[in-house]
């Protein structure tokens, strides 16, 4: 069998239903348009488990999401989406490549949460764009990038709170969403919410709890994201 498609993280797979996917995290880490690479144990199966509980809990507030169950470690049925080919990031403090392309400081506090937009484009490295691009490029309607703004800024208070509860920061995240494939008039939340696309720092310490151990050779890598879902499981309990 091979997958439909394949990713850096993830493998998206045909199941016997038209109407979804099955996809596959993997062990598999990359970073800096995937000029770093690396594997680490566990990694699939610990991304899963995060993006479950996470889906599950943004579900109950009211979040439509494209996540049907979880099948096994590192699996995870999903609702078949086409997906909007706009990244969504929204910070809550300037970090990455915030304080690179502004020269403000990491950590530095927003008075309101910042969105931002990148086309989602590997050959072209995720470039910064904005509502006007997004319109010329067709790569929303007025009206879905109304609800991609209105949903990601829900997400972050449903989120900030959330980690908030768990002893972490939510410095900034990454959010997709795509057309249901079989209603494109329905917009849902989709890909998956993990250390690898949110920065999470320790409330107590400021430690970093995120790829950032990666990207940036901090070590401990697997290590912070055991104790993130620890922490998401015991303050969902
Ligand atoms: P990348 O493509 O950036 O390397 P991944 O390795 O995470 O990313 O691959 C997962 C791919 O599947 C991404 O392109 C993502 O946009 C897409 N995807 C996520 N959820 C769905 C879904 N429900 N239906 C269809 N595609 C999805
Ligand atoms: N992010 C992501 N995928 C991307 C780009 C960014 O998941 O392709 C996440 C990243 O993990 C961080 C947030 O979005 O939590 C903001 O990332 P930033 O723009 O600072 O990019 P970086 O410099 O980290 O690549």
């Amino acid at each position: 069998m091979t997958p439909l498609y394949e990713g850096k993280a993830k493998r998206m797979w045909a199941t016997d239903n038209p109407d979804t996917l099955r996809m596959e995290f993997k062990d598999e880490a990359t970073a800096f348009d995937g000029k770093k690479k690396a594997q680490f144990e566990n990694k699939g199966r610990l991304n899963n488990a995060i993006s479950t509980l996470i889906y599950g809990m943004l579900e109950k507030e009211g979040i439509p999401t494209h996540f049907v169950r979880q099948i096994d470690e590192t699996n995870v049925e999903v609702k078949k989406v086409e997906i909007l080919m706009v990244e969504v990031i929204v910070r809550n403090l300037a970090a990455g490549s915030f304080s690179k392309r502004t020269g403000i400081e990491e950590g530095h506090v927003f008075t309101q949460p910042v969105i931002e937009f990148s086309y989602k484009s590997d050959a072209l490295g995720d470039p910064l764009i904005n509502d006007d691009y997004i319109r010329e490029m067709n790569l929303a309607t007025p009206g879905e990038l109304a609800h991609l703004r209105k949903s990601a800024f829900k997400v972050n208070e449903i989120l900030s709170a959330f980690f908030a509860k768990c002893g972490l920061k939510l410095v900034d995240f990454k959010l997709e969403f795509g057309r249901l494939a079989c209603d494109p008039s329905v917009i849902v939340l989709a890909d998956e919410i993990s250390p690898d696309g949110c920065r999470l720092w320790d409330l107590k310490t400021g430690e970093k709890m995120d790829k950032d151990r990666f990207r940036r050779d901090l070590g401990n890598v697997m290590e912070a994201y055991e104790e993130v879902l620890g922490r998401v499981r015991e303050n969902l309990a």
